[in-house]
């Protein structure tokens, strides 16, 4: 018998399907990093850090886009900190 936990999107209320994020962010992580792939093709070597902090400048992304972008960026500082 397994005890299946209903996990949370870590941005909203609704239940997360993959990892930490549901439907809705999880598919802006998914673009994310596809634009990701793109973005160093055309661009040339950037870190997931810098990738993420240029799209916070710009103001094109989208409301989840952005939801997500943030907590990415929290996540990375908080882990870098834990290495120094
Ligand atoms: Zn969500």
């Amino acid at each position: 018998m397994t005890v299946k936990i209903e996990s949370k999107c870590i941005l909203c209320v609704r239940k997360a399907i993959q990892e930490k994020y549901c439907e809705y962010h999880y598919e802006a992580v998914r673009s994310l990093s596809d634009h990701y792939e793109v973005w160093k093709s055309r661009y040339g070597e950037i870190s997931w850090y810098d990738y993420l902090s240029r799209l916070q400048k710009i103001k094109l992304t989208g409301k989840w886009v952005k939801e997500v972008i943030e907590i990415e960026l929290e996540n990375i500082k908080k882990n870098d900190k834990k290495m120094r």
